[in-house]
């Protein structure tokens, strides 16, 4: 038997604001450094094993995974007859995915069924692009007049009567939009399901499963390592695959065989069952909505309140996650950027799409971080308008 030392964490780590993957909680870390090399069970046991090399048939991780399903269903109230699938390839493998499995649901028949899209900024753009290889993909509404900085409203969406779902990107991590309250796609006529990506915002607010079929989201934004993609799927939706969808990625299979059709992402289920822990501890959603929402007006307010800064999306659905800004002298930039890396705040540069700053402010991000990052930009402006 050998005895390793540890890695210690440094006393205070800098303040990362990358948009993804991105920082998870100093405590999630450290309790999974100190169970790396020797996993204890729920009463305390030694495994004798890290979690990287348990088979995920055994009974030690099947508790793991036991325990991070019960976890994300309840801090997400899940209804029962919605079932969470844990898979790989991210969010664009589900842009392929979702369209493989549901795209016929409305017209079994024909070979190639319908689907429309709301395009609101990059991500929704890739979704349609993808799906249109397996499917009649339809824009119902675009914000791309606009340069993505506005969402369309629901009654005006061009909905097809034919259509098998309705796809919205919930948060645009790139464009900075987010939608607030989700569609009510029957008041609108359309008994189509909705299906959204929340990959940037999953776990900061609360879900309105009642308007949802499917919601599909990449671990790396807000809960835990890349590597994991979490689907959330209403019953009914199951078992509609086209023939080509390969067997991986049937949500049929994948369910009835509890996300173990193939080897899942053992490691990454694990580390999201740690930051589910790390949540609760937070006071669940409600409490971490709480906080989300003071530190997006705590950094909006400081753009608007500024000279120097500015933010370009419409009031209504601007991000709590992703806040891109840019600065009125685009000279300064690079100046900025490495003034904040100074100051211990890193990886605010913004997205080569879209150009200037983006600060990425996920459920890990503790209000003293947009704290810091408010006082350094306050600072910046302050000491250009004593050179200028
Ligand atoms: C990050 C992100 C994705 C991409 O996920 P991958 O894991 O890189 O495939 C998809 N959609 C949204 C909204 C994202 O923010």
């Amino acid at each position: 038997m050998t005895t390793t030392a540890l890695p210690e964490a440094p006393m205070q780590r800098p303040y990362n604001f990358s948009a993804g993957p991105s920082a998870i909680a100093d405590e999630v870390l450290a309790q999974a450094a100190a169970e790396m090399l020797d996993w204890p069970d729920a009463e305390g046991h030694s495994s004798g094993v890290g979690v990287m090399e348990m088979s995920h048939r055994g009974k030690d991780f099947i508790s793991i995974y036991e325990a991070t399903q019960a976890a994300l269903r309840e801090l997400l109230a899940v209804p029962s007859n919605f079932r969470i699938l844990f898979m790989q390839g991210g969010g664009l493998a589900e842009n392929a995915i979702v369209p493989m499995n549901l795209s016929t649901l409305r017209n079994a028949s024909s070979a190639k069924g319908v689907v429309d899209f709301v395009l609101t900024g990059s991500w929704s753009h890739k979704s349609h692009r993808e799906a249109g290889k397996y499917c009649t993909a339809n824009v119902a509404a675009s914000n791309a007049l606009d340069g993505h900085t506005t969402l369309p409203a629901a009654s005006s969406w061009r909905l097809d009567r034919n259509t098998s779902y309705v796809h919205l990107c919930t948060n645009e991590t790139i464009s900075g939009v987010e939608v607030h309250e989700l569609p009510d796609l029957q008041a609108l006529g359309c008994d189509a399901p909705l299906v959204i990506d929340f990959s940037s915002h999953v776990a900061s607010r609360p879900v309105d499963w009642s308007r949802l079929g499917l919601a599909f989201g990449g671990a790396q934004k807000n809960l835990g390592p890349a590597g994991l993609t979490v689907v959330v799927i209403r019953d009914d939706l199951l078992g509609h695959a086209l023939p080509i969808c390969p067997s991986a990625f049937d949500y049929k299979l994948v369910a009835d065989n509890q996300s173990m059709y193939n080897t899942p992402p053992t490691y990454a289920i694990y580390i999201a069952g740690l930051v589910f822990q790390w949540l609760k501890r937070q006071g669940g959603i409600a409490g971490i909505e709480t906080r989300n929402i003071a530190k997006a007006r705590l950094l909006y307010d400081a753009i608007d309140g500024s000279s120097l800064y500015e933010n370009r999306v419409a009031a209504n659905c601007r991000s709590r996650m992703n806040v891109p800004f840019f600065l009125k002298d685009e000279s300064r930039n690079d100046a900025f950027l490495a003034g904040a890396k100074g100051h211990g705040l890193l990886s605010l540069k913004g997205h080569k799409s879209v150009g200037g700053m983006r600060a990425s402010i996920y459920n890990a991000m503790p209000i003293a971080g947009v704290q810091a990052l408010v006082d350094y930009m306050r600072e910046f402006e302050q000491s250009g308008a004593r050179t200028d």
